[in-house]
């Protein structure tokens, strides 16, 4: 699903990914780890096309991402991403929020759209917040409402950039249990997160990344058990 090689990406002088390659098979879950300012939003926002590589290649599903042609807005429907400020429109309810992508860009009509996205609230355990404006919201409502617009889209992979880390802590289990049920139906994910206990239950594979290079990567239960890299095991003594 998602191919990385040797990915360079530099903001001016400053090299903040130094060569990263990654593979993501179908269904995978794979969870990013690693301390602030290493790289990890930004790895994330390559894979989307939030950001203009430097150097290397990106391939979702065979595309090069990193070829003139590609059409951003086919990819970006293909790759949902969940941001850690969940970004809703204000001026608009839930359901228009979740429907404004498939109305804008998919073309679907409205009632077509509408209908979709039932489902989708359902899913996310909100059917009876449809017509409220996200002002109304707790945190994690609108973070699970942000999913489910992410989903109306019909991605076939999703990124979680930190999706829990702006919540009071009474509100993130509501928010992970929708991607731990995502991850159970199948879903290919990519989740940066500070949640170890989500990324060692859930997680096929976790990465961990320093200084724009991915130091190690290893089933969960080998990085938290047994971390080879001197940088893992410092990282993991202090949020551990
Ligand atoms: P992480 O998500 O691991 O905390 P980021 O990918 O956000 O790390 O940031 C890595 C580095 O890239 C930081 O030093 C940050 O200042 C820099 N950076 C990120 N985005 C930009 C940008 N748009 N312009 C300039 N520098 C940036
Ligand atoms: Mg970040």
């Amino acid at each position: 699903m998602i191919r990385v090689n040797d990915l360079h990406k530099s903001f001016g002088s400053n090299e903040v990914l130094k060569g990263i390659d990654l593979e993501v098979k179908e269904q995978e879950v794979v969870c990013v780890i690693g301390p602030s300012g290493s790289g990890k939003s930004t790895l994330l926002r390559c894979l989307n096309l939030l950001e203009e590589v430097t150097g290397g290649d990106v391939y979702i599903e065979g595309d090069n991402l990193t070829d003139p042609k590609v059409n951003i807005n086919e990819v970006r429907s293909r790759v949902g991403m969940v941001f850690q400020h969940f970004n809703l429109f204000p001026h608009m309810t839930v359901l228009e929020n979740i429907t404004l992508g498939p109305k804008k860009i998919k073309k679907i009509s409205k009632s077509e759209a509408e209908k979709a996205a039932l489902p989708l609230l359902e899913k996310v355990g909100l059917s009876d917040k449809a017509h409220v404006y996200p002002e109304s919201l707790s945190g994690g409502q609108k973070q699970r409402v942000a999913i489910a617009r992410s989903l109306a889209m019909n991605p076939k992979i999703m990124l979680f950039d930190e999706p829990t880390s702006a919540l009071d802590p009474e509100l993130v289990g509501d928010v992970l249990k929708v991607m731990k049920d995502l991850a159970k139906e199948g879903m290919t994910m990519v989740v940066v997160t500070h949640e170890m206990g989500f990324a060692r239950e859930v997680g096929h594979r976790v990465i961990f990344m320093d200084e724009g290079i991915v130091m190690e990567e290893d089933v969960p239960d080998n990085i938290f058990s047994n971390p080879q890299n001197p940088r893992t095991q410092e990282f993991l003594s202090k949020v551990l």
